[in-house]
């Protein structure tokens, strides 16, 4: 309720709508975002909004399901919303679920703090392979078992770095038949509980320490 309010630090959770893989969901990202936002916050004053469902997800748009809004219209959402927001948070904070937000992210919140609005951004990285593999499997397990169809097949293994060239010109499509960057072989809902722990936990670190780099990320 508004009067409850104040004066808090905000998190908002930026996820997507993307493919990923036959065998997670298409808002994988969306609920990672929202749940290590929801852990950092736990016991705390920290306020999280309703997360953000849709990203620039280009790369997967030659699989169903996926629905990108593209850079300039995820810019201009992140920064009204933080206008907006900002005339009663203290301060700000994007949870970011998907790699291929960061480019818009930087650029959001930059405006934002060079508007005097006390914004910044924190990346849901933790290592591991890079779409709909073992990492991101682990994640969903944790957060719902029901929702990860069993039996899914390793996509393409080969480092990101390797792949990004085709990957500009053809998408995921062009390197993984299956949407798949990585192999979810191995992936068990304890790597993703203590995945997302360690997430939350430096979440909140950052959010403590404060102390925004160049780009607006929180370390
Ligand atoms: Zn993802």
């Amino acid at each position: 309720m508004w009067p409850e309010i104040g004066r808090p630090t905000v998190l908002v959770p930026v996820g997507s709508t993307e493919q990923h893989g036959p065998h997670l969901p298409l808002d994988t990202d969306t609920r990672v975002a929202a749940a290590v936002a929801a852990r950092a916050a736990a016991g705390t004053d920290l306020l999280v909004a309703p997360p953000i469902a849709y990203g620039a997800s280009g790369e997967h748009e030659a699989f169903a399901g996926t629905v990108s809004i593209g850079h300039d219209a995820l810019r201009l959402l992140l920064v009204e919303l933080g206008r907006s927001a900002a005339r009663w948070a203290a301060r700000l904070v994007f949870v970011n679920g998907h790699g291929g937000n960061g480019a818009t992210l930087i650029d959001a919140v930059g405006l934002l703090r060079h508007e005097g609005r006390d914004a910044a951004w924190f990346p849901c990285a933790c290592g591991g392979d890079a779409h709909a593999g073992r990492t991101e499997t682990s994640l969903v397990l944790a957060l719902n078992p029901a929702l990860v169809r069993g039996g899914a097949a390793a996509g393409n293994t080969a480092p990101l770095d390797e792949l990004l060239p085709a990957m500009r010109a053809g998408g995921v499509a062009a390197v993984s038949p299956n949407g798949v960057l990585g192999d979810p072989a191995g992936a068990s809902a304890e790597e993703g509980e203590r995945l997302l722990a360690a997430m939350a936990v430096r979440l909140a670190v950052a959010i403590t320490r404060w102390t925004p780099d160049p780009t607006g990320r929180l370390r």
